[in-house]
């Protein structure tokens, strides 16, 4: 079995990685990577992944997957200047993971290679486990416009029949594929789950700074379902206090309707270690008010309360039927976890004491 790269191996070293590119602050690594399908096994998630990157210029202050950048957290010494270099300019953990990125400058032809074997990842692809492009970081995050791996994937992924390939990403980028996009589409499954929180640009500012904005995203959002390609939203996450106003989430749901969308994805922030230690902290700085509330939210899980999520899940179902839009994935078995699966998320699960009491749903109205 293909095993993806792992970034933890002991074997990588800063000094492997060669500087392959800058865009302003952000310097980019090549890396040789081994695999480059991250089996379920691997990962704890119940389909098989793609990450064109490590590491993910965007920003989101709420992200959990700064863990994949771990080597780089791990060290904590990348310089400024470079990998290995002896500059001193050492960048905290999870701006590292925002500004050192690492490219995966051979994952067509290493995914070209697996797909030909006859190993289980390549049967099990084939068979008709789905494979989700983007899962730890975006695959057309800038970096894709210098290097276009995650082109270079998709080249190959056209090559094949009878996938269930799905794609995240919250960047506009990812129309200047569409037609590659399209063959796939004829020739295997393929749902693209554009990523969008809120319609307020300044606020979206706030929490995803280098993200694309609304607008761009909802744009190609249209173009995708304007060229056949089954196109939604993932509202993931909805922010408590932050993004929840049950106004705002209507005229989102609305909005994304009107651009022709098949579904709408919602979810509540999780807050698991690696997330918590960058989200709370911005918390206090851009929302000191809520302090105190998620304290007490996230006091014994990583989830909000099962009302708040129970709540929200019917609130956003009402408002999907009243568009005409799916709740929820196209392909949802294939996002189920499976049993007893941890996601891949190497954090202590912090939902093993007792639930916290009652559901403040008022959350949903501040
Ligand atoms: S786009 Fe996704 S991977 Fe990138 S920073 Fe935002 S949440 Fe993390």
């Amino acid at each position: 079995m293909q095993q993806a790269m792992s970034l933890g191996d002991p074997q990588v070293t800063p000094t492997q990685h060669p500087l392959v590119g800058e865009q302003k602050d952000i310097q980019y690594y090549g890396s040789q990577a081994r695999g480059i399908l991250n089996s379920p096994e691997t990962t704890g998630m119940p389909f098989w992944s793609i990450n064109p990157y490590v590491g993910c210029a965007f920003g989101c202050a709420y992200c959990y997957a700064r863990y994949a950048h771990r080597f780089v957290m791990e060290r904590g010494t990348l310089t400024a200047e470079g990998a290995g270099s002896d500059g001193d300019e050492v960048l905290p953990p999870w701006l590292a993971f925002e500004r050192r990125i690492f490219v995966k400058r051979n994952a067509a032809e290493v995914l070209r290679r697996t797909l030909r074997d006859r190993g289980s990842a390549a049967g099990a692809v084939q068979r008709g486990e789905t494979i989700v492009l983007g899962t730890a970081t975006d695959p057309y995050q800038p970096a894709e416009r210098l290097f276009r791996v995650t082109r270079a994937v998709l080249e190959v992924l056209a090559e094949a029949k009878g996938l269930k390939l799905v794609i995240i990403t919250k960047s506009p980028l990812i129309t200047r594929d569409l037609d590659l996009l399209v063959r796939i589409a004829q020739r295997s499954t393929l749902t693209v789950h554009l990523s969008l929180i809120t319609l307020d640009r300044e606020l979206l500012r706030r929490i995803e700074p280098r993200a694309p904005t609304p607008e761009s995203r909802l744009r190609a959002l249209r173009r995708l379902s304007a060229a056949g390609i089954e196109a939604g939203v993932n509202i993931m996450p909805v922010l408590p206090g932050v993004t929840d106003r049950p106004d705002a989430l209507a005229a989102l749901v609305r909005r994304i309707a009107a651009e022709g969308a098949t579904h709408v994805n919602p979810s509540p922030l999780r807050l698991r270690a690696t997330a918590r230690k960058r989200y709370l902290p911005f918390l206090a700085a851009e929302f000191p008010h809520l302090v105190t509330r998620y304290a007490e939210a996230f006091a014994h899980s990583h989830e909000m309360p099962a009302g708040y999520r129970d709540g929200l899940r019917r609130f956003m179902k009402q408002l999907c039927a009243e568009v005409g839009l799916q709740y929820g994935t196209p392909d949802e078995r294939a996002f189920e976890p499976r049993a007893g699966a941890a996601w891949a998320v190497p954090d202590a699960p912090m939902d093993e004491a007792p639930p916290p009491p009652a559901p403040q749903l008022e959350l949903l109205s501040t």
